[in-house]
């Protein structure tokens, strides 16, 4: 089973970022060329049900199934990215983090107004990011279809956060 699969090859790195934080460190998967293909093969059969028109992955791990997936459906790729990096007129949403803020953007022409745009990251934690993501969507006149996942992170509950724009969430790993 995929679940198993992935539980098997992603590594715990302890105190990465910072001292406390476990990492779950997704490389490993991407060595394996088979299970990068289940992978894209498991969002596109859920996708497949949405009706979406535009993929959008957030910086940098978003960019890696997000891409293999628009790809696979034959439907445009639009990077979300951390602030300074896209090179065209964008916009910006900031969020809390731990200790901070962050700041994301997107090109403001990414995708035409009423366009149904799926959200994919690698890992959904307490949810900011994705919520930052989504409201750039909104903010553009997308109508969020989605939100897709390689692994939740289920007791920091980020996934109740996301159901104000979609309720079709998706994730491989819990
Ligand atoms: P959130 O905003 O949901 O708290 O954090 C999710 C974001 O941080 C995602 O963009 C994800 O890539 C990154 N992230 C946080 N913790 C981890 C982790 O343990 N592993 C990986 N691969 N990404 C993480």
């Amino acid at each position: 089973m995929l679940e198993e699969k992935l539980k098997a090859v992603v590594r715990d790195i302890p105190d990465f970022p910072q001292p406390g934080v476990v990492f779950k460190d997704i490389t490993p998967i991407l060595k394996n060329a088979t299970l990068c293909s289940e992978i894209t093969d498991a969002f596109v059969e859920y996708v497949k049900s949405l009706d979406v028109q535009v993929i959008a992955g957030i910086e940098s791990r978003g960019f890696l199934f997000g891409m293999m997936l628009a790809n696979k459906l034959g439907i445009p790729f639009i990077p979300i990215r951390k602030q300074g990096k896209l090179p065209a007129h964008t916009i910006a949403e900031s969020y809390k983090l731990e200790y901070g803020q962050a700041t994301i953007e997107i090109h403001e022409d990414a995708f035409l107004p009423g366009t149904k745009v799926l959200i994919h990251d690698d890992l959904l934690a307490t949810g900011g990011t994705v919520v930052a993501a989504a409201k750039l969507i909104e903010k553009l006149g997308g109508e969020v279809a989605g939100f897709s996942f390689v692994i939740n992170l289920e007791f920091l509950k980020g996934e109740g956060r996301l159901h104000r724009f979609s309720n079709n969430v998706i994730s491989l790993v819990d």
